[in-house]
C-alpha cells in the first residue's frame, strides 16, 4: 500500500487522534483540523515533531483553510461533529448547523480533488429500532422534531444521504460509517460517556452515577479496534458507496457495566440509581439497548473486534489514575 497524505477533521478528538496515530505508524502523512472544541491539543502533544504530522487549529468551515489542506490529500475522515449526548441537548442549534454544514464543505471541496471521503455517522440514527442486532439495511424510526435529542440522530442521516447521493450523482467516493459507543484512553467524561464518567468517580471512591434502574444495555468497542476499521475501510476498493456499522457485539447492561468498573478500580463506591428525570432534561429518551450487526464489515476487510471490555477498563483506568483527567 502506498503512502498516502490524510486529512482527518476532527483529529484532536478523542477518535481521531488514535486514527492520527495508527495512519503515521502506517507511514502515511496526517493533517489534522480542529477548533478545539471538544477536541485537546493534549490528544496530540506526543506528535508535536513528528515529520508527517501536520496541524491546524481551525472551524471545519473555514473553507479556504479546507481547501488549502485537501488539495494536498488524497483521503479525508471527517469525524469532526458536535458529540455527546449532552452537547446536543444543550445547543441544538449548533448541533444541527455544525454535522449538515460541515459534512456539506467537507464533500464538495473533497469533489473539487477527488479525495476519497469517509464520513462519521453514528448508531444514533438506529433511533428506537426494536429488531436487533442492528443491521445497516434496517429501516430508521427517529421521536418528534420538538425533541432535540433526535436533531442528531436526523442530522448524521442527511449526511449519509448527502455523502452516498455525491458517490451516486458525482462518483465521488464516499464511505459513511456508523460508530457505536467506543471506549478508551483520552476520551473524557465531560460530554456524559458514561465510562470515564463512572470509572473518574469509581478511582475518587464517589458514587457511581447509574442511570434509570441500569438495566439498559450497550456493547462498548475499544478505540484501538474501532480505528483499525476506519483505517481498513479506508483504504479498500470495495469499501466505497457502502454503509458500514462499526462496533463491538458483546453486551453489557450498565448496572453490570458499574460493578465491573469499581472492581477494576478496587474501588469502595457505591452504586447510586439516579432517576432518569433527575439525569436528563425532561422528555429524554434513553435507548434500552444498542447492538451492532457487523457482519458486512466482517465480510469486506475479515474486520473483528478484538480487545475485551475489562481489558478497555484497565488501559481507562490507567489513564485517567496518570493524568488526572475526569
Ligand atoms: N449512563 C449512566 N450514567 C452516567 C452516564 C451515562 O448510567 O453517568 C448511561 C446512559 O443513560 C446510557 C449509557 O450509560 O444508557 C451509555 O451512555 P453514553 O452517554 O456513554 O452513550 P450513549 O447513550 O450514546 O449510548
Amino acid at each position: 500500500m502506498s503512502d498516502r497524505n490524510i486529512l482527518i477533521t476532527g483529529g484532536a478528538g478523542f477518535i481521531g487522534s488514535h486514527l492520527a496515530d495508527l495512519f503515521l505508524e502506517q507511514g502515511h502523512t496526517v493533517f489534522v483540523i480542529d477548533n478545539l472544541s471538544t477536541g485537546r491539543l493534549q490528544n496530540l502533544q506526543h506528535l508535536n515533531h513528528h515529520p508527517r504530522f501536520h496541524f491546524a487549529r481551525a472551524d471545519i468551515l473555514n473553507e479556504p483553510v479546507l481547501d488549502r489542506i485537501m488539495s494536498q490529500c488524497q483521503i479525508v475522515v471527517h469525524l469532526a461533529a458536535a458529540v455527546g449526548v449532552k452537547l446536543i441537548v444543550d445547543r441544538p442549534v449548533h448541533t444541527i448547523e455544525t454535522n449538515v454544514m460541515g459534512s456539506e464543505v467537507v464533500l464538495h471541496t473533497a469533489l473539487r480533488y477527488g479525495c476519497r471521503v469517509l464520513l462519521a455517522s453514528t448508531s444514533e440514527v438506529y433511533g428506537k429500532g426494536t429488531r436487533f442486532p442492528f443491521n445497516e439495511a434496517d429501516d430508521v424510526l427517529l421521536g418528534p422534531t420538538d425533541k432535540s435529542r433526535w436533531a442528531y440522530a436526523a442530522s448524521k442521516m442527511i449526511d449519509e444521504f448527502l455523502g452516498l447521493a455525491y458517490f451516486q450523482e458525482y462518483g465521488l467516493p464516499v464511505v459513511p460509517f456508523r460508530l457505536f459507543n467506543t471506549v478508551g484512553p483520552r476520551q473524557t467524561g465531560h460530554y456524559g460517556m458514561v465510562i470515564p464518567r463512572l470509572m473518574s468517580q469509581a478511582i475518587r471512591n464517589e458514587p457511581l452515577t447509574v442511570y434509570g434502574d441500569g438495566s439498559q444495555s450497550r456493547c462498548f468497542c475499544d478505540v484501538q479496534d474501532v480505528v483499525g476499521a476506519i483505517a481498513g475501510l479506508a483504504m479498500h476498493p470495495d469499501a466505497p458507496g457502502k454503509l458500514f456499522n462499526i462496533g463491538n457485539t458483546e453486551e453489557i447492561s450498565i448496572l453490570e457495566l458499574a460493578k465491573m468498573i469499581r472492581d477494576t478500580a478496587k474501588s469502595k463506591s457505591e452504586i447510586r440509581l439516579v432517576p432518569y428525570a433527575d439525569a436528563y432534561p425532561s422528555g429524554f429518551e434513553d435507548m434500552q439497548r444498542r447492538i451492532p450487526d457487523i457482519s458486512r464489515i466482517n465480510m469486506l476487510l475479515g474486520w473483528n473486534p478484538k480487545i475485551s471490555l475489562r481489558e478497555v477498563l484497565v488501559r481507562v483506568r490507567d489513564w485517567l489514575e496518570i493524568t488526572g483527567q475526569e
